[in-house]
Formats: C-alpha cells, structure tokens, sequence
C-alpha cells in the first residue's frame, strides 16, 4: 500500500496508476509509428474535450506555453485586445500579449466575482478590438467566468476570442465551436491527470482564418507549424514522449469514466467541498453563484493565517492544500478537487483543514462539517 500525499492543490494532481504506468514505458522514437499512434490517440480526446472539430496541438511546455502561442499566433504587434481579468491569470494573458506588442485594454472585475458579460459588451461596443482575452477558470480566486456569453458578446463584435482553460479542461464542459472560443490553452497537469510539462492549444474549426497575419515573432510555439506536423502524426520539435503516453493513458480512463460521469464527479467534489464552508464557520471567497468545479476558494477566519494553515495541513496530514496567490496570501486558502479526486479524498482533507483550524484557534464543527460534505457530494 502506498502511502502517496494528496494533493489537493490546483495542480498538479495525483496521478492514477495507470498515468504512472505509462509514463515509466520505455521512450518512443518521436518520428515512427507509435508516437503517430498516441498523437492521434490524444488529438481524439482532446478534440472531444474541447468540444471542437477544429485541432487540438500539442506543445511541449507549460501551460503558459499555450497561452503564449494563442496570443502569437491570433494577435499581430499593435492590434488591439481587451483582457477580461478578475485575477492573476486573466491578467496574464493581458500580460503577454502586452509583451509581444498588442495593444491591451483591461476589463477589469474584482477578484472573487465574475466577469459580467453586460459591462464586456460596453467595453466592446466603446472601442474596436481585435480579441477579447479571458480565462474561463480562474485558479487564483476559484471562479469560473460565464465564458459561453462573454464569448457571445465578443463574436457579435467580430472579436477573435482566445480563453485559457488550463485549469478546467477536462473537469468542466468546454464547447469551443458552439460558443465561438477560437483557441483555447490548456495544461498537463491539473484535470487531465498528469505531471506538468504538456500544453494544449486547441484551435476551432473556423478559428484558422482568424489567425493573424504576420502575427507575432515566434518560433517555437508556430501553430501553423504545429498543425502542419500533426498532419503527419509528428511535432515540429521532439516532444515528450512519455508525457504523451501518460496522456493516452489519463484519456483512456476519462472515456472508461465516461466524460458526463467525469464532469459530474467534479461538480459533485466541489459541491461536497462548499457544502463544508458554512457548518466550519468560514465564508467563500468567490461568488458562490460562480464557484469553480476544479477549485474552492475560502476566507482564512479572522486571526488565521491561510500560509501558516497551509503549512500545518501539510506537516500534520500529508494533504497539500494552497494558499492565496499575491495580495491573497495569507487571507484566502484554496482547495483542489480535480483530476483523480474522490470523496474521500475531500473528506480527509476537510478533516485536515478543520482539525488544524481548530488547533489554530477557530472552532470549528467537524462532525457538521463532514456529514455537510458527504450528504452534497454523493454523485
Ligand atoms: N492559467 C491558469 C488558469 C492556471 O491555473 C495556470 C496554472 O496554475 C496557468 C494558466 C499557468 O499554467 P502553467 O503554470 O502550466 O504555465
């Protein structure tokens, strides 16, 4: 029996056996018929997961990576963007493609609330815009935007809608083509059950003939490059090859799964987790209306402070809770149901969190808090 810590940050995640297994084969040479085999294999879930027909490319780096070939590729030096942010990675992708030269307008909502469509529309209609960048989850604050109607507003104004789905895809429903999202950035190493080192860039179908012309300089992140070389079942560059193993293998259990099923069980976790925030007499930091599926943001009770809470968690329970990020730390801890998370899991960690708050000071009900818990997060 092992004896793994949880992890129940927003990533990365813990990795099911059968990732590991894939991951410890032996290399594969990147330009023959295997690597083709699990190219194709991953594109085929992918695209599923992005709810697109368009491409689904693979990029070895973070999920930064794709976030960047997104803005590169869609974007050329003085266009304009308006980036919807509410949080550290929706000011990100305004970041980078402030660093190549776009011409970037915040939309800016307070951290914890969501973006409103209504005051993007209004931002729109004000200027003329190129793209509208935004996350869909953003993971410093544990919110999910509404980004099906922030995309409905962008597509009226004939914007090129870029969204960063690092830390949803694969626990959330994304539908690129039936909300308009032309490129969507993803990552390895949350929903999708691996270490990091993978990114996702998915472009739409009708999304190639918004790519912009000379676009940005770029070399390594070319998705006309990318999508060229996938064509052959290949990259351009030599990719991770186990990375991509462990990707066929965590897409083979999320279709054994079954997507529904996947999606529901994180909804489920994450319902089991807010279920726990009143009876331990603590408060959401995000919108309860918006609250992520993949993660849950919770003020740290007046007089704890969350990094020092963080730390006993770890020290005393072998579970990895996080933080707050920049101005939040110390004032919000974060908790991540994604990837291979069960109820249990979310039950030993409530155990965790509350036993330490206590130890800290705020009483909390245990017993309230578990039975809370349990009872919301039967799938
Ligand atoms: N976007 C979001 C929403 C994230 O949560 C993260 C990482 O936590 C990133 C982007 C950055 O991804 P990476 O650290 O893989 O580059």
């Amino acid at each position: 029996m092992r004896d793994d810590p949880l992890l129940m940050i927003p990533g990365p995640t813990n990795l099911p056996d059968e990732v590991r297994e894939a991951l410890a084969r032996p290399s594969v040479y990147h330009r023959g018929d295997e690597a083709a085999a699990l190219l194709d294999r991953c594109n085929r879930g992918l695209k599923e997961l992005l709810g697109t027909s368009g491409d689904a490319l693979l990029l070895t780096s973070s999920g930064t990576g794709a976030m960047e070939a997104a803005v590169t590729n869609f974007l050329s030096p003085g266009d304009r963007a308006l980036a919807v942010q509410a949080g550290k990675f929706g000011e990100r992708l305004g970041d980078i493609a402030a660093a190549f030269g776009a011409d970037v307008t915040r939309c800016e909502f307070e951290c914890g609330a969501a973006a409103d469509p209504n005051v993007v529309a209004e931002a729109l209609a004000a200027n003329e815009y190129k793209a509208v960048l935004c996350v869909y989850n953003e993971t410093s604050t544990g919110v999910t935007h509404p980004l099906a109607e922030i995309a409905a507003v962008a597509c009226d104004a004939g914007c090129c809608v870029i969204a960063d789905c690092v830390s949803c895809l694969g626990g959330v429903p994304v539908l690129m083509d039936e909300w308009g999202v032309d490129v969507v950035a993803a990552g390895s190493q949350k929903c999708l059950m691996l270490p990091p080192g993978l990114a996702i860039a998915g472009v739409g179908a009708d999304a190639w003939e918004r790519a912009a012309d000379p676009g940005m300089p770029r070399y390594y992140f070319d998705l006309h490059a990318a999508r060229a070389s996938a064509a052959k079942g290949q990259t351009p560059f030599t990719p991770n090859t186990s990375l991509l193993a462990g990707l066929a293998a965590a897409l083979d259990l999320i279709e054994a799964e079954g997507v529904a099923n996947v999606f529901a069980r994180h909804r489920a976790m994450a319902i089991a987790v807010r279920a726990a925030v009143a009876p331990g007499g603590l408060a959401m930091f995000s919108d309860p209306a918006f609250a992520s599926n993949t993660v849950t943001a919770i003020h740290a009770p007046d007089g704890v402070d969350s990094s020092e809470l963080v730390k006993r968690v770890w020290e005393s329970h072998r579970v990895l809770i996080s933080g707050g990020q920049g101005e939040l730390q110390g004032r919000i801890f974060r908790i991540g149901h994604m990837g291979t998370v069960q109820l249990p899991d979310v039950l030993k960690t409530l155990e965790a969190v509350g036993t330490e708050l206590a130890a800290m000071g705020h009483g909390c009900d245990m017993a309230a808090m578990l039975d809370a818990a349990e009872s919301a997060g039967r799938v």
